[in-house]
């Protein structure tokens, strides 16, 4: 079942198996799944540290520079202004990979793959020969008809178990597709 549309992320919840985004449009059927990765919550809060100590140290210039000739005010105002830009920059950013961050999911046609914001690729099933769980690391393998390639799908599943289950599906659409 899915949780959340995969292409506007409008919350599915209490929604029929089969049914259209309301939000969207986009259809999908009870086989429909969507996969993420676990945030990293501990990387936000790495963040914290330093952004504070930045504001700190921004707070004690300003304070000496009060003390300044006031071209060199001048300088420290337009200094801590670029400063803090720069931060809020560097937060929009990571608040939005955060919040459209990597997916894959088994939509009825195509598997739907994402790994940020700007790539974001829907591969038809009747192109994928099949998937198999990876050894070497938590994702899956699929193997492509068309130019005979092999793509790995890695850092969207939260453990081996949510990789196994998505292979699940994904033979099922597979061997559905193929039949069509
Ligand atoms: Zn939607």
């Amino acid at each position: 079942m899915l949780s959340e549309c995969p292409q506007c992320r409008y919350s599915l919840k209490g929604l029929p198996a089969e049914h259209r985004c309301p939000e969207c449009g986009l259809g999908y059927d009870a086989a429909s799944e969507l996969f993420k990765p676990a945030h990293s919550r501990a990387l936000l809060w790495a963040a914290v540290g330093p952004v504070m100590g930045g504001f700190w140290m921004l707070l004690q210039v300003l304070n000496v520079a009060r003390a300044l000739p006031g071209k060199w005010q001048w300088t420290m105002w337009l200094f801590s202004c670029a400063y803090v830009s720069m931060l809020a920059w560097f937060g929009w950013r990571l608040w939005k990979n955060y919040r459209r961050g990597a997916i894959v999911a088994t939509m009825p046609d195509a598997l739907w793959l994402r790994f940020d914001r700007a790539t974001e690729e829907h591969i038809p099933w009747a192109g994928i020969s099949r998937v198999v769980v990876s050894r070497g690391f938590v994702g899956a393998t699929m193997f492509l008809k068309e130019t005979k390639t092999v793509r790995d799908i890695r850092g969207v599943f939260k453990n081996r178990a949510d990789a196994e289950r998505f292979v699940e599906q994904a033979e099922v659409r597979i061997a559905n597709a193929s039949c069509d």
